[in-house]
């Protein structure tokens, strides 16, 4: 996947503030921030979003959302954080490779409801 954003990110060939990294995943912080600690988890295997995964991915995705509470508690979000998985151009995606956001610090809203 030579031309998606989060591969080159995966690669170095894009600049990223690091979280956390190992061979499998990558954590780094987003550019455009939507709370005081706004970090996303991706898997380095490119994936274009939740619709494409299978069971053949589910050690990978297990292994993340492990990860998550662990990574959230080190960046200081000792009282909770939010995750989203955006999917889809109906799901508001804009980067197609899998990523999941972890949102904190400061003040989280509840979800906004329609009524
Ligand atoms: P999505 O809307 O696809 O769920 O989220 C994509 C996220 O990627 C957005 O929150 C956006 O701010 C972030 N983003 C886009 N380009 C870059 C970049 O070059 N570097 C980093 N660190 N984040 C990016
Ligand atoms: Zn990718």
């Amino acid at each position: 996947m030579r031309e998606c954003l989060f591969c080159k990110i995966t690669r170095g060939e894009i600049p990223s503030r690091k979280v956390y990294e190992d061979d499998e995943v990558l954590a780094f912080h987003d550019i455009n921030p939507v709370a005081p600690v706004h970090f996303m988890l991706i898997p380095k295997l490119h994936l274009d979003s939740l619709s494409q995964v299978s069971s053949e991915h589910a050690v990978l995705l297990g292994k993340m959302l492990l990860l998550v509470p662990q990574l959230a508690k080190e960046q200081g979000l000792d009282h909770g954080f939010r995750t989203v998985i955006n999917t889809g151009k109906g799901g508001g995606q804009e980067v197609f490779h899998l990523h999941i956001h972890i949102i904190g610090g400061g003040n989280i809203p509840p979800m906004v409801r329609r009524n």
